[in-house]
């Protein structure tokens, strides 16, 4: 009962064009499936080896995005079914998911993962790296791939002030993207910006697609 009275209580708050990520990381497929009772066909994962335990027991029409930094050699178990992938952050994981894509036949969405946190941000491309790619010729070689657009986190931080400027930021580069490379692509229009703490301010901002795990779920716990 309690998940599906977070997701309404969540849903509730969404404008109609924001779309609710459900992060399920480090959660048991039993969990996934009460929110997908809910409702929920949307879902966030992390790590491979745990949606990959998962994966196969629940509903077919779940659909995952992966969100957690990717290695490359990890790509091809979770290409045969994943819906989208946000975290792109370096041009060899792109050309990889372009790869493992191309051998299961598939196209996978994916996402440009930026750094916009100001006090800590582990992954993400900056505005130039991104120019560089979508300049390259191996970029635009890639058929087996379609960037939607862009994904950022911000800062962890009771600091809404800053996490309005990250967002802030993310929009602007989005916008600039849109202009230059993607003016007539219609796929590249999301922006996922957004959290448990601060989906709210992220959706001020412009976010088109929040990902929310706490406060659906309850806290995580990582003993592992
Ligand atoms: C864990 C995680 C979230 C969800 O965080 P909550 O604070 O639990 O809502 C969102 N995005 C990414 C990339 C995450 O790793």
């Amino acid at each position: 009962m309690r998940i599906k009275d977070n997701l309404e209580r969540i849903r509730a708050k969404l404008p109609s064009n924001v779309k609710l990520i459900a992060v399920s990381k480090t959660k048991p497929a039993e969990m996934l499936l009460e929110a997908y009772e809910a409702g929920q066909r949307l879902f966030g994962e992390n790590y491979v080896q745990d949606l990959m335990s998962k994966q196969p027991d629940l509903p077919s029409d779940m659909i995952f995005h992966f969100i957690g930094h990717l290695q490359t050699n990890k790509v091809k178990y979770i290409a045969p079914f994943i819906s989208c992938i946000q975290s792109v952050d370096s041009p060899k994981i792109l050309k990889e998911i372009n790869k493992q894509a191309a051998k299961n036949d598939r196209v996978i969405d994916c996402l440009l993962e930026f750094s916009i946190a100001e006090n800590d941000s582990k992954f993400g491309f900056n505005l130039d790296e991104v120019q560089e790619l979508l300049n390259s010729e191996s970029y635009q070689s890639m058929q087996n791939i379609r960037i939607c657009g862009v994904m950022g986190m911000g800062s962890f931080s009771d600091d809404t002030d800053r996490s309005r400027r990250e967002y802030k930021k993310l929009k602007s580069i989005f916008d600039q993207l849109k202009k230059e490379y993607f003016a007539s692509d219609a796929s590249f229009k999301e922006i996922s910006m957004g959290m448990s703490a601060d989906y709210l301010i992220a959706i001020e901002e412009g976010s088109t697609m929040v990902r929310v795990g706490t406060d659906i779920f309850g806290d995580r716990n990582y003993k592992e």
